[in-house]
């Protein structure tokens, strides 16, 4: 029997469920897989264990009192956060050194989901700083490692959470995606990642990046497991208002009736390659498990057919135009009064640039400087309205692929996880990491990477995951799950766990 932290987060609630395990005996096993790996995996930056046992033995005592997981899917189950969302009483600094000694006063709209669902809410997870970067590496505060390899990155922004499941710290981590920071530290470390629609999941207590691109999701071993969480989490906020009032879908119903679908379980299916993204360049292991990934899709019962995005060339640049202009605004609450840091001057003019000056790190500073240029009278029409064009043309680009199409298929990444220091000088070759990535967010569309095989071991080398992307319609959470499960089946990827797991 594997122990309790290597199991997934269905393979949990039913062992509790049955009353086999405790829910401190598995917060327990979590906090020993901790102790045990993450010295060298550094994706925590801090963890209150009292508050995680005072939660497990509230846990247990609703499962003694014959609560279930019919009423209470979590009940029981660890899930550890990204350092960008508020969670009452702990510390939140974005991996940011502006934020100092602050604490939040309120539970995010997530947190207070996953706390209602009966999870055990802990941890701080590392990230690049404010979420802007690929690799985890502009965090403030620490180095995390691939557990796959240590000496590469994790991808990011989200690389703390990719770090901590696959490493199998915990079950379920929570981050967010503004243009890929869930798939891609997913894809690099060999586990599930989601980004929900835009609207489909509150965004109060999140930490803005862009806001109008920002969206929370899960990392999971499964695709069921992301489901869950992404039930969970998801539905209208009043205290946001681009939450948007649809129902919520049953997601693990129509997992289940996907999977009573037999041999060929995606029949009727049809999958998009869209032929913008054959791009020359890509790494041949990719390459080959794309193509490898294809012909599973067939075995499976699925049409693929070629679609065309034509302005997918121009998406980077879209993005590295709105995401930074919106965080110039969102960041300019970090003034020295508000929260956390402060370095004093003659006045507050001088305080708030010295502040700002030694608060934030050298890629948020990039950003900001990006974004209020693109912003400026003068620049604001030439930069900044002709991106927001060019996304309403890339958004339509896929809403014609999709009258097509059930789902598109691309690699998550052009190639696998890269060497720490490899790109950190040079942030053109970073922002290319998101190159599969970023339209998505541009689009408000859903979408999910999921382990898709590895690289060949080399000399001094090991191997590494690989991930493929699938591509929903807005709100088509519901068939790129059930998509994605099928593919998952077929395949043995998620089986694997790292080597520090
Ligand atoms: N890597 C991208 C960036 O730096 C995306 C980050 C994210 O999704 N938060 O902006």
């Amino acid at each position: 029997m594997p122990s309790l932290h290597r199991l997934t987060l269905s393979e949990l609630a039913d062992r509790l469920g049955r009353r086999e395990c405790s829910a401190v005996e598995v917060l327990q096993s979590s906090l020993d897989q901790i102790a045990r790996v993450d010295g060298d995996v550094r994706a925590f930056m801090s963890f209150d264990a009292a508050d995680a046992r005072a939660q497990a033995e509230a846990a247990d005592r609703e499962l003694a009192a014959g609560v279930t997981h019919a009423s209470k899917p979590l009940l029981g189950i660890p899930v550890a956060l990204k350092d960008v969302l508020a969670h009452r009483g702990q510390p939140l600094n974005c991996s940011s050194k502006i934020l100092g000694n602050y604490r939040s006063p309120y539970d995010a709209t997530v947190v207070e989901r996953l706390k209602a669902a009966g999870a055990v809410v802990f941890g701080r997870l590392n990230m690049d700083e404010f979420a802007m970067g690929s690799s985890t590496e502009t965090s403030a505060f620490q180095r995390t490692l691939n557990p796959w390899d240590l000496t590469r990155i994790p991808g990011g922004s989200s690389g703390g959470c990719a770090a901590s499941v696959a490493a199998a710290m915990v079950p379920v981590s929570v981050g967010s995606d503004t243009g890929g920071s869930i798939r891609q530290p997913a894809a690099l470390c060999g586990v599930v990642g989601v980004k929900p629609t835009y609207g489909r999941v509150s965004r109060y207590g999140l930490t803005a990046f862009a806001s109008s691109l920002d969206q929370i999701g899960p990392f999971t071993r499964t695709v069921r497991d992301a489901a869950l969480i992404t039930g969970v989490i998801s539905g209208q906020d009043r205290r946001d208002s681009t939450s948007v009032p649809q129902p919520v879908p049953d997601y693990l119903a129509a997992l289940n009736r996907a999977a009573a679908a037999g041999s060929r379980p995606l029949a009727g299916v049809r999958i998009g390659l869209a032929k913008e993204y054959m791009i020359g360049g890509l790494d041949a292991e990719v390459d080959a498990a794309m193509k490898a990934s294809v012909a599973k899709f067939v075995e499976l019962g699925a049409e693929v057919v070629e679609v065309s995005l034509p302005h997918s060339d121009y998406a980077a640049a879209t993005y590295y135009i709105i995401a930074p202009a919106e965080a110039s605004a969102n960041l300019a609450r970090f003034d020295g009064v508000r929260y956390g840091a402060r370095v004093e001057g003659k006045d507050p003019a001088e305080m708030n640039s010295r502040t700002r000056g030694a608060g934030f790190g050298a890629e948020v500073k990039r950003r900001i400087i990006l974004g209020t240029y693109v912003l400026s009278s003068g620049y604001y029409d030439a930069y900044y309205l002709r991106a927001q064009k060019v996304r309403t043309l890339i958004r339509q680009d896929f809403l014609n692929a999709f009258e097509k199409v059930d789902a598109i298929l691309t690699p998550t990444t052009p190639s696998a996880a890269f060497r720490v220091g490899e790109k950190s000088d040079d942030p053109l070759q970073m922002y290319l990491s998101d190159i599969f990535t970023i339209s998505c967010n541009l689009a408000g569309i859903c979408g999910i990477s999921i382990p898709c095989g590895f690289t060949q071991p080399k000399p001094g080398v090991p191997r590494l995951p690989l991930g493929l992307q699938l591509l929903g319609k807005p709100f088509g959470e519901e068939s790129m799950f059930q998509i994605a499960q099928a593919y998952e089946q077929g395949t043995p990827w998620h089986r694997e766990l790292s080597p520090l797991s």
